[in-house]
């Protein structure tokens, strides 16, 4: 059973003048447990509306969203708050999603005070030291506020706060796209250690081809609010099909050319 499944996911806004945007316009996927999505295409292609409406953070207008088989649509309001524990979001920007009065502490708390199924304050108190442990951080941070940590620190505490209910799946929308490059590599390699240590099913949002190409098994190409590719990543990325996968890639940065040792020896 995939763990995520969407069949003709459809949602539009309007534009300020009352125009109808076709933000997802009729996607359908499925992603096994372990497997991480990559969700790329240029800005303004649906690919956050689609992380949102895989969560239900946003309604959708019609088609089926499946998670561990439930349909979450159908989930009222009680139901979706106990299974928001189990899919979870990290987003783009660490600091604007911290509510920068509360301490790193009652941050990844929070969700399991919510959750209310996490015992007595010491277990809890455990519970978030050893989540922070987890994403690199000592206990030093426990009583420090998002304002006095990095930009990497403060993505590691969003990250813990997503990770500390224990999640099955979680969407990553752009996670490292605010952070320096040699940041954002260190952290990609965290999530990397994650996912494999906890079997978590990412979906990743990001208009970076070369992240994606490191860090997902699968790829979806979004344009428009639509899927125009699709597959395993050595397939979309090596061998793309389609003209507008093509274009994407010729006007993204070139990768840094790599020549293996032993090749340049031969050559
Ligand atoms: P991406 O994440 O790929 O940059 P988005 O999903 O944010 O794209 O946006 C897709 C389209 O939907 C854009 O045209 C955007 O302007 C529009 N859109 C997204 N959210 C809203 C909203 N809350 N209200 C109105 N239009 C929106
Ligand atoms: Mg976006």
């Amino acid at each position: 059973m995939p763990i995520i499944e969407l069949k003709d996911v459809r949602k539009s806004f309007r534009t300020p003048q009352g125009l109808p945007v076709a933000a997802v316009d009729g996607i359908s996927l499925a992603v096994e447990r372990g497997e991480t999505l990559g969700i790329i295409g240029e800005s303004g292609s649906g690919k956050s509306t689609l992380g949102r409406l895989i969560l239900r953070l946003i309604e959708a207008d019609s088609g089926t969203i499946l998670l561990e088989g439930e349909d979450i649509r159908a989930l009222s309001k009680a139901q979706l708050r106990n299974r928001r524990r189990r899919w979870q979001i990290v987003f783009q920007e660490p600091f604007a999603s911290l509510n920068p009065r509360l301490t790193i502490r009652q941050i990844v708390e929070e969700p399991l005070i919510v959750a209310k199924t996490y015992g007595s304050k010491a277990e809890r108190l455990r519970r978030v030291i050893d989540t922070l442990k987890e994403v690199g951080l000592s206990p030093d941070f426990l009583n420090r506020r998002p304002a006095n940590l990095s930009g990497g620190q403060q993505q590691r505490v969003g990250i813990a706060r997503c990770l500390v209910t224990d999640p099955t799946l979680v969407v990553l929308d752009e996670p490292t796209s605010s952070l320096d490059l040699t940041i954002r590599a260190s952290v990609l390699q965290m999530l990397a250690r994650l996912q494999l240590a906890r079997r978590l099913t990412y979906v990743f949002v990001s208009h970076d081809i070369e992240t994606v190409r490191h860090f997902c098994s699968h790829v979806a190409v979004m344009h428009r609010g639509r899927f125009v590719e699709t597959g395993t990543t050595d397939d979309v990325l090596s061998r793309p099909q389609q003209p507008y996968t093509q274009a994407l890639m010729a006007a993204a940065m070139p990768p840094i050319p790599y020549v293996p040792e032993e090749r340049e020896a031969l050559a």
